[in-house]
């Protein structure tokens, strides 16, 4: 892609960021972490290598790598859309860290997506509605609620179609007709209430057949507001450097491991590129990251001394990427001083990565120092807050730290969204609290 073309999705990009900021998202303060975005050339690639249908996906974080978006080339000019909506879906999971339903997350998406923002004048409104989607909206097209609720995407790209234009629709919905219940029952995910239960209590009115009808009320009256809010432009520098060849290899094995995420028979061997990347750089911390922790399938796995080699090689060759030090702290013995040095080190480079955190937490927790993994854990559930391994520790810390009604609330809160444990998890979870102990 050209540097001008790339120039013009930053800036969208960025502008995106600062109107998500300034509305939806006020008062919670910005993320510290950059959002990595991956483009490329074209929204063709993008199905190709991650699934049918969407032009732009989101990849949760997965260890050692940090969520990330990719997007196709159409998201400069006219697709400016499909930018804003894959960078909403990561501010939500950054701002709401919590098991949300899956019509929320689509529709907030797909409903923050159609902002516009006109930097001349400063003017920035949401809520429009797209002649496109006004004519969906007419066309009798919808799915029915009680499907919507429950989260049928259906399998075809037309019934995923379906699914988010309608969670648009209710989305928008309750905005403009429901605002004050909506945060309410938005409250209630963040505490960890399951989606069914959420609903059912703040919207009993709003039941399968109720719900289709109240759509259907609203869409035949046709009022849908939109807001309009002051935004200075965001003032931002754009920096250019071209990436070496083993970055280039190592950015490529990194998206070919999570390619087709949904469908892993399908996904595509970054093999090749990981053996590039180590040929040109043999730290090169993206291919050792996938050569570790997301090799093909079948491909057998790396003896003891190479992995420790590998790691080796990284913190020499890129001692300043937070990257390095995790991976070097996931091959050192849990809880050791070692682990400690190496999570030190990362937490140093990148304190506000959820991930940092996370292993710091657990490898704190297995030295039996409760109180600052304690602390640690807290950050990591500001961004992990959908992560089994998460939950099931903090219970853990909470009741070692005296705090039995906190662990008693997240064990429930474990309980309320995953059916199954690891036996870890389930250590974790059962661990008696201390000052129970002492009565
Ligand atoms: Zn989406």
């Amino acid at each position: 892609m050209s540097e001008k073309d790339t120039r013009e999705v930053l800036t969208t990009l960025e502008e995106a960021r600062a109107a998500l900021l300034a509305t939806v998202y006020r008062g919670a303060g910005a993320p510290k972490a950059p959002i990595e975005v991956v483009l490329l050339t074209s929204s063709y690639e993008v199905s190709q290598m991650f699934a049918q249908g969407p032009d732009g996906v989101r990849i949760r974080a997965s260890f050692p790598f940090s969520s990330f978006i990719v997007l196709g080339g159409q998201a400069k000019g006219g697709g400016i859309g499909l930018a804003v909506h894959e960078l909403a879906h990561e501010l939500g999971w950054r701002f709401l860290p919590f098991g949300k339903p899956k019509w929320y997350v689509e529709g907030a998406a797909k409903y923050l997506e159609t902002m516009t923002y006109d930097p001349w004048s400063g003017r920035l409104s949401r809520g429009v509605v797209s002649h496109e989607k006004a004519r969906w909206m007419h066309g009798n097209d919808r799915l029915d609620a009680e499907r919507l609720l429950a989260g049928d995407e259906g399998a075809t790209a037309d019934e995923l179609g379906r699914f988010e234009e309608t969670a648009w629709l209710l989305f928008h919905y309750l905005m403009d007709v429901r605002p004050e219940d909506l945060q309410v029952f938005q409250r209630r995910l963040a505490q960890f209430e399951t989606p069914e239960t959420a609903w059912s209590e703040e919207f009993p009115d709003l039941h399968g057949d109720e719900l289709d009808k109240a759509l259907e009320r609203y869409v035949q009256q046709g009022y849908l507001k939109t807001f309009d809010t002051e935004l200075p432009m965001p003032v931002f520098h754009v920096r250019t450097r071209p990436l070496s060849l083993a970055e280039v290899h190592g950015l490529r094995a990194h998206l070919l491991a999570f390619s087709q995420h949904d469908h892993p028979e399908k996904a595509f061997d970054p093999t090749p590129d990981v053996k590039a990347a180590l040929a040109a750089d043999p730290g090169a911390v993206e291919a050792v990251a996938v050569a570790l922790y997301r090799p093909a399938a079948g491909t057998p796995p790396l003896a003891p001394a190479m992995r420790t080699d590998l790691v080796l090689q990284t913190t020499r060759a890129h001692p300043d990427d937070w990257r390095s030090w995790v991976m070097a702290a996931a091959e050192a013995p849990l809880g050791s001083l070692s682990a400690l040095a190496a999570l030190d080190r990362a937490f140093k480079l990148a304190p506000e990565q959820v991930l940092v955190a996370k292993a710091l937490a657990i490898t704190l927790s297995a030295m039996k120092r409760y109180g600052p993994a304690l602390y640690h854990s807290e950050n990591a559930l500001a961004g992990l807050g959908d992560d089994p391994d998460v939950l099931a520790l903090h219970t853990l810390l909470l009741a070692e730290t005296g705090n039995c009604r906190g662990a008693d609330f997240y064990r429930a809160a474990f309980a309320r969204h995953h059916e199954t444990a690891t036996s870890r998890q389930r250590t974790w979870l059962d661990s008696p609290c201390t000052s129970q102990k002492s009565e």
